[in-house]
């Protein structure tokens, strides 16, 4: 693929060792790269009875194929391995500048196997690979480490690292990995699997020209997008109206879609321009996802995280790898009551959402503050704030005393204990050392199953699925469940994929009633959905571009001249459903029983709950993930994908090369 290297790095930490591989042609038209060439790459390789904690596992970083070609917006990172959190397949995906540098290198991946006797980093350039010492660096936070193996790694170039946190290094079952001093790769317990090999870091400083067939045709393409995003604009101190507008939202039978809002929302304030209109909407999940707005002090919530306050001590914005966007941020936290840190990142509409309403915690200052944490920690902080609401309720229902939680109060929006509890996770410390696997474990030791939220072992994302109910379709139906960044209602609508492929439904109105029944187009639409967005993440593309739509976000265009292909949309999304398919076998070699996923009671709306925007609502959730299945050629009952689904999409024969 003329936008590839053709080229993956694999390393040995058992045997010490690395090797460049070549990769053939073939592989790259059947799933392009990124996600894709994990996928490919991890089915092949890591044997059905690999322990996720063991040499046998492999963890790979994957640039996508769009990554430095020009196109906008294509600076994601895939990191891929066994899941330890779920035992089947894992991934995680982070912005930044990492995804590029591992094209600089020459690669298109790095696959990591095997466990280092002790914790080494691997450094890389334009002259090879060496697996170093990382005796230093170990037991420092992420943000530290990698300031210091960037002042220490002797290369010309400044090199971008991925890096492991406390959280790692202590096999944390939700921890992920960091670059760009905190913005983490956060599910699927990546982290954990690193930690499991002693590999401390990636330091990457290659400087290699990363390929492109036609870089001319894509910069056109990349600059029509360009004057689009940055005509945009938006008057300051709106934060306000998002809360109103998520009011009315929540009473509207049916959202209108159009992605280019993405534009004016995340310029202004990134994914924090969410959180006032989630909580009054209905999307946002409130004290442990078992109330309305109404009930859980929505507006107050609302007015407290309220996106320009954030915006207030923001000292810059800043951008991904090739993205003129620009949807992150750095803040002053000095004056912030409770840190000792001087800066954090803008923190994600997730973890606002998991550590305000989830917890009923009304104090941003609290969030920044644990915002740092989390990230200097390297933990996912959607799954570690659904395990403080869950033992915050199960202590508020006695079934957590002050004796099993090292004396604190957890209470509903418990500042102090809250933060406290965070900091015992992080430390594996007393009580915080059994949430450190994630909750459903936390669970299985101390009972309140009930408030447990997750997807087969995987914690849900901040987005309620009695509010989008073909979410609630790929929350279970993933391959990596729980997820949220695929799948939802508002995005399908958004993205316009009828344009481009001929078998996807139009996108029209998404009505809330309709979503409930489970019908053949809804079928289609969450079969195209997945389809997109691995297309997406083989691409290297950001969820964002995705939900622009492919009338902005020239997908088709961009790959035909990146790679010089003659496409078409149809073709690109059947390399989506066969990178899908091949995710979903590999769940199946290893064990993991796709039937066996459920949705919590509480996020199928049983029982219904009796107010706000969510009032009643009650999903049909097998049904349609059965449909959803079908419509892919995998067994309805079981999940696993059929035998003429896997021949017709080619897979036996590219597991071959
Ligand atoms: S929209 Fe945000 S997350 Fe996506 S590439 Fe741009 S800066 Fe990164």
């Amino acid at each position: 693929m003329k936008s590839c290297t053709g080229k993956i790095l694999v390393v040995d930490l058992t045997a010490g060792t690395t090797r460049v591989e070549q990769i053939p042609d073939e592989v790259y038209e059947a799933v392009l790269a990124g996600k894709g060439l994990g996928a490919w790459y991890l089915y092949k390789n890591i044997p059905a009875d690999a322990d996720p904690m063991g040499p046998e596992n492999i963890l790979g970083f994957c640039s996508g194929a769009l990554t430095g070609t020009g196109a906008l917006m294509t600076g994601r990172v895939n990191i891929v391995c066994k899941s330890p959190l779920t035992g089947g397949w894992g991934d995680a995906n982070c912005g930044g500048v990492f995804a590029p540098a591992i094209k600089q290198c020459g690669y298109d991946a790095i696959f990591v196997s095997g466990i280092s006797d002790k914790p080494v980093y691997l450094y890389c350039d334009n002259k090879g690979a060496e697996i170093r010492d990382a005796a230093e660096y170990w037991g420092m936070d992420a943000v530290e480490a990698e300031r210091r193996l960037r002042q220490d790694a002797g290369s010309q170039k400044k090199p971008c690292v991925a890096v492991i946190g406390e959280s790692g290094e202590k096999l944390s079952l939700i921890s992920g990995i960091c670059n760009e001093e905190g913005r983490i790769a956060a599910r699927s317990g990546v982290g954990a699997v690193m930690g499991s090999k002693k590999l401390k870091a990636l330091v990457l400083a290659g400087s290699k020209k990363m390929p492109c067939a036609d870089r001319v045709k894509v910069n056109k393409i990349s600059k029509e997008l360009g004057r689009k995003i940055n005509k945009v604009v938006l008057p300051p101190g709106m934060g306000l109206s998002l809360a109103v507008g998520g009011v009315g939202m929540g009473r509207m039978p049916a959202m209108p879609l159009d992605g280019s809002v993405i534009n004016y929302l995340f310029k202004e304030w990134g994914t924090p321009s969410n959180t006032p209109t989630a909580i009054m909407s209905g999307d946002g999940p409130l004290k442990n996802w078992s109330a309305g707005p109404s009930e859980a002090e929505g507006p107050s919530m609302a007015i407290e995280f309220n996106p320009d306050k954030i915006n207030k001590i923001e000292t810059a914005k800043y951008h991904c790898y090739s993205c003129p966007l620009g949807c992150g941020g750095k803040l002053d936290i000095s004056k912030v009551g409770y840190s000792e840190f001087y800066e954090t990142h803008k923190p994600e509409y997730e973890t606002i959402q998991a550590f305000g309403a989830l917890c009923m915690n009304k104090d941003l200052d609290s969030v920044l503050y644990i915002n740092e944490l989390l990230n200097r920690a390297g933990i996912d902080a959607i799954s570690i704030g659904n395990t403080v609401a869950w033992a915050i309720e199960c202590y508020e229902n006695g079934i957590l005393t002050a004796e099993q939680t090292d004396g604190l109060e957890l209470r509903w929006g418990n500042t102090q204990a809250i933060i406290a509890l965070v900091k015992k996770i992080i430390a594996r410390e007393g009580f915080g050392d059994a949430l450190a696997d994630g909750v459903k474990r936390a669970a299985a030791k101390f009972g309140g199953e009930e408030y447990a939220m997750h997807v087969g072992g995987q914690e849900p994302g901040m987005h309620d699925t009695r509010n989008d109910p073909q979410l609630g379709i790929h929350m279970v139906a993933e391959p990596a469940p729980g997820k949220h960044t695929i799948g939802m209602a508002i995005q399908y609508g958004a993205m316009s994929l009828c344009d481009i492929c001929s078998w996807a439904p139009p996108a029209k109105l998404h009505n809330k009633k309709e979503d409930l029944e489970p019908t053949e187009t809804m079928a289609l639409q969450s079969k195209a959905n997945a389809a997109y967005s691995m297309l997406i993440d083989g691409a290297g593309g950001c969820y964002y571009a995705e939900m622009m739509g492919v009338h902005m976000w020239k997908i088709v265009d961009y790959l035909n001249a990146a790679a010089d292909w003659n496409y078409d949309g149809d073709h690109y999304m059947e390399i989506g459903c066969r990178i899908q398919t091949i995710r979903q076998m590999f769940n199946i070699k290893h064990g993991y029983d796709p039937a066996a996923v459920v949705l919590p009671k509480r996020m199928q709306g049983e029982p219904p709950l009796k107010a706000g925007p969510l009032k009643g609502v009650k999903l049909n959730n097998k049904e349609q993930v059965s449909m959803h299945w079908k419509a892919f050629g995998w067994d309805e009952k079981t999940g696993a994908p059929l035998a003429e689904t896997i021949e017709s999409l080619g897979i036996n024969k590219l597991m071959e090369v």
